[in-house]
This record gives C-alpha cells, sequence and structure tokens, in this order.
C-alpha cells in the first residue's frame, strides 16, 4: 500500500523558471514563481521487505507562469502532468513546499483569514466531473447558493435573486423549474452549466476550469465553451483552462504552457505554439489531435515517440528523454528555458546553441 505525503521539508532542489513574469506587468492577475509539490510515496512493511525503496514523486516541479487579467490561459499535458495538483495548490486547497502565488497583487501564501476568504470569493473553480462535483442531495437553488451563503449573503431572498440571476447567465431556463430540481434531474451539459453558475454567482476575477468539457459528449462541448467565451468577455474574467486536448485548447486560449512530469516544456501566445511547437513533445500533443480530414492537420510531419526507456538520471536530464526521438547524449543533463521568440519559451537541446 502506498501512502502520498507532503514533502514540505525537502530540500528546494531544482527549480525552472520560464521568467515570463520577471516582466512586471500591471495588469497581471495571477503571478506563479517557481511553485514546487513533491509528494512522498511511502511502502507498507511488505514492499520495504521486498526492497522498495521510498520515493519522491516531483508532481509539480519549479513552475512559473503568470495570467493577464481578462484572458484565458491554458494549462496542457498528460494525465499525471501535474495539472490539476497546480490548480490545488493556486487555489490553496494543499500547499505548496515551494515558491510564491501572487493574486491581484497580493502574496496568496501568506493571506490571513480576512484575505482568504477575499482570495476565494474571487478565485473559483469548475470540476472535471458534473456528476460528482454537484451534490445529489441538495436542490440546485441550495447548490448555487451555498457559496453566497459561505461568503455572507445571508439574506434568503437577495439570495435567490442572485442564484436566479447565475441560471439566467448561463442559459439554464426555465429558471424557476431548473432551481429547485436535484442534479440527477439534469443532463451532463445541464449540470456544467450549473458548476458554472456555482463559479461564476460570486463574480469572481478568476475562474479556473478542470477539463471542464472533457466528461461531456462531444455535441455539448462546444457549447459549454461558447458559454465561457462569452461569460468571459461580459464579466472580464479571467481563465485558467486546463486540459489534455488541444483542440478545445486552440478554441479557447490566449496564452498557453506545456507541462510535461511537473515542469513546463514550452510556453507562449497560443497561436504560436499551436502553429509552429518547437518542443518535441508539444510536437506529438498537437500530433494526436484526432483530424478527420488529414489535409487539415496542423503539421505535414507526424513525430514517432519512442517507448524505449533508455538507462539515464531522469533527476538530471530532460524528463522526455526516454521517449524523444530526437534524444542526444547532452540531453541527459537538464536543458535551460530559452526565449526563442518574443514570448515563446523552449526547454530542448535542439534550440540551445
Ligand atoms: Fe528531446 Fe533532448 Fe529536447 Fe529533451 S532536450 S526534448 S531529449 S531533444
Amino acid at each position: 500500500m502506498m501512502e502520498v505525503m507532503s514533502m514540505a521539508m525537502l530540500d528546494a532542489g531544482s527549480t525552472q523558471s520560464t521568467n515570463n513574469n520577471k516582466d512586471k506587468d500591471n495588469n497581471l492577475l495571477l503571478e506563479v514563481d517557481r511553485i514546487r509539490k513533491w509528494f512522498r510515496i511511502k511502502r507498507s512493511i511488505l514492499e520495504i521487505l521486498q526492497g522498495r525503496q521510498e520515493g519522491i514523486v516531483k508532481a509539480v516541479d519549479g513552475v512559473s507562469f503568470s495570467i493577464k487579467q481578462g484572458s484565458t490561459f491554458v494549462l496542457a499535458g498528460e494525465s499525471g502532468s501535474g495539472k490539476s495538483t497546480i490548480a490545488r495548490l493556486i487555489l490553496r486547497a494543499i500547499e505548496p513546499d515551494g515558491g510564491s502565488i501572487r493574486f491581484a497583487g497580493r502574496d496568496v501564501l501568506s493571506l490571513d483569514k480576512r484575505g482568504l476568504m477575499w482570495f476565494r470569493r474571487n478565485a473559483q473553480m469548475i470540476h472535471q466531473d458534473p456528476y460528482s462535483s454537484l451534490n445529489p442531495r441538495m436542490r440546485i437553488i441550495s447548490i448555487v447558493g451555498e457559496p453566497l451563503e459561505v461568503h455572507g449573503i445571508k439574506d434568503r431572498k437577495e439570495r435567490d435573486e442572485m442564484v436566479f440571476k447565475a441560471l439566467q447567465e448561463v442559459r439554464l431556463e426555465p429558471v424557476e423549474e431548473i432551481a429547485y430540481r436535484y442534479p440527477h434531474m439534469l443532463s451532463g451539459g445541464q449540470r456544467q452549466r450549473v458548476a458554472i453558475a456555482r463559479a461564476l454567482v460570486l463574480k469572481p476575477m478568476l475562474i479556473v476550469a478542470d477539463e471542464p468539457v472533457s466528461m461531456l459528449d462531444l455535441s455539448v462541448r462546444a457549447e459549454i465553451l461558447e458559454l465561457m467565451q462569452n461569460l468571459k468577455v461580459k464579466h472580464n474574467i479571467t481563465y485558467m483552462y486546463i486540459t489534455h486536448d488541444l483542440s478545445t485548447a486552440r478554441y479557447f486560449g490566449d496564452s498557453i504552457a506545456i507541462l510535461y512530469k511537473g515542469r513546463i516544456v514550452e510556453n507562449g501566445d497560443i497561436d504560436d505554439i499551436l502553429n509552429e511547437p518547437l518542443h518535441p513533445y508539444t510536437q506529438a500533443l498537437i500530433d494526436a489531435i484526432p483530424e478527420p480530414d488529414p489535409s487539415s492537420r496542423l503539421r505535414d510531419k507526424v513525430i514517432r515517440i519512442r517507448s524505449s526507456i533508455d538507462a539515464y538520471d531522469e533527476e538530471k536530464g530532460c524528463r522526455f528523454y526516454a521517449r524523444c526521438p530526437y534524444a542526444m547524449d547532452k540531453c541527459k543533463d537538464e536543458p535551460t528555458m530559452l526565449e526563442v521568440k518574443k514570448g515563446h519559451h523552449v526547454s530542448c537541446f535542439l534550440y540551445q546553441k
């Protein structure tokens, strides 16, 4: 049996900064600088007797990025790359082992109780699974009204009015009927609209959306993304959109960071990255986008990821080494993040002179 424990006391270890947030910009809503979260994997007595050592999982290992007010920042990578851990760190659902997080100019990690209430009111989350994220025993009016109550809006009439307005905003009609239903009486798309209404009702500055459409039917994904986009424009919402699916990222994002094994390997403007991906892992993610018409693929050449596991020290070298078709001897050292053109950064020896 494995027990996962926070490694708060571990040595700082290696960090990697994209340096994006060194250029101070007053328009930045969120500034994340070299955050780190390592987990210790504890072994059972049986595993210890079998000679298995305690291990460390560097779920997030020195990640830096910033998000401009009113923009959508996409954090993309495969399962296990650390995306959701970053979301939980930013929202202070878990504490980082290192690094800093600033929100609207305030240091999130040193907020007092009152400051934390302010932060939680202004930074909301939409979860991936609209089936498990809504309490099945509560009516929609109570689910959407709950954050209002937590944040001090005690008057029932005022609260209900705000809930009705939020349900209208997410186009759940007729509001008077939907409000008194239970989640099981709604479709997946309607439930995700409820989740958006719950995030929206406090009028937050930032919404962290963790794979918000990945569990929905293809037919409703575009509707939900379009709704989120419209709300962004209307309310000047800033999104952090977490996904493994670059086809939705392309529709929705302004800037993007590609995450691999707890580190950002490439970041920049979304059009730059999707039209001209540099890191072999980004290229592989783009090649994995299903395209019914091969002639409209984003890239002519399709990268073939290796499946061999060469002996090398992942801690010291490029984390993509074992899968990279271009791996060279020098990739057994760690590449640094380089700005290859304005705002476009990549961490790969192919671009280092
Ligand atoms: Fe591949 Fe080397 Fe670049 Fe890593 S540094 S992605 S192994 S070419």
